[in-house]
């Protein structure tokens, strides 16, 4: 990936001194992720990163990458896991890359064809559809079926690019720069990370997934690498998978009961 340009100040951007000789217009500056973030406050920002530490030292990190799948497949992947358990999401995914070895296969495929391989996900007959014309979407605007060149954009420009697809969230977006081939640093949150986030204070509890992910993503340091936002976003659904259960967390072997203003509340 190349390196963020935001961190490396283009000589252009300096300002002109009098009588110079005219030089080409600066290119335009290239966001990263943060970029036109609300600064999180400063309390948020020392909870979040206790936490990460934390939680860190437990779960440890380096969390490795679950997945090595390269842009495209990591879209449909994603698309598939909403509101699903990762082993019936995996179990459909590989149902569809055994029956269409080419993408461009599933795009022209009989929906219900693509439906019933989907069977074992939350909502086949909706996501069935939606793949198909997310994978048309792509084809039609990048020119070919491939996502590779989203390593040449900022984070924030291969954000937007996928979430201008219909149906591609800040979630799905995440997913894709972070867990694909792409290591590219993004936040995802998942329903774990964010009833996690919630119960600690980090976002307010009415704060829908969505929009926690600005919220979230602006607690954590501008510079933070790709792995450094893959471990925030692991160990935090970690937790939220092994001890802050959505129903009865066991706060009494958490490591942030001291913390936690949700501590020994929720039953
Ligand atoms: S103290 Fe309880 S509610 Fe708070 S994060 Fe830990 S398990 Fe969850």
């Amino acid at each position: 990936m190349a390196p963020n340009p935001i961190h490396h100040p283009h000589p252009a951007d300096a300002p002109a001194r009098r009588g110079s000789a005219r030089r080409p217009p600066a290119p335009p500056k290239v966001p990263d992720e943060t970029h036109g973030l609300d600064p999180a406050p400063a309390d948020l920002v020392a909870k979040a990163r206790l936490v990460h530490d934390r939680l860190c030292a437990v779960y440890g990190c380096p969390i490795g990458y679950f997945h090595d799948l390269d842009p495209l497949s990591e879209l449909v992947s994603s698309l598939l896991s909403h509101r699903t358990r990762n082993a019936d999401s995996g179990r459909a995914f590989k149902a569809l890359r055994q029956r269409y070895p080419d993408w461009a296969d599933l795009i022209e495929a009989p929906t219900a064809e693509v439906e019933t391989l989907i069977h074992g996900v939350r909502w086949p007959e909706q996501k069935a559809p939606r793949i198909q014309a997310i994978l048309k979407g792509v084809r039609e605007r990048a020119g070919r079926l491939d996502l590779g060149f989203l390593a040449d954009m900022s984070p924030a420009e291969a954000r937007a690019w996928l979430e201008a697809l219909p149906g591609v969230g800040p979630k799905t977006s995440a997913a894709v720069l972070s867990f694909s081939t792409l290591r590219m640093p993004a936040l995802p949150v998942d329903s774990h990370h964010h009833r996690v986030a919630i119960r600690l204070g980090l976002i307010e509890a009415h704060v829908a997934v969505g929009p926690s992910h600005p919220l979230l993503r602006a607690q954590l340091p501008e510079g933070w690498s790709a792995q450094d936002l893959y471990d925030n976003h692991e160990v935090l659904m970690l937790h939220g998978q092994k001890v802050c259960h959505h129903r009865r967390p066991a706060c009494d072997r958490c490591t942030l009961a001291d913390i936690c203003p949700s501590a020994f509340q929720v039953t």
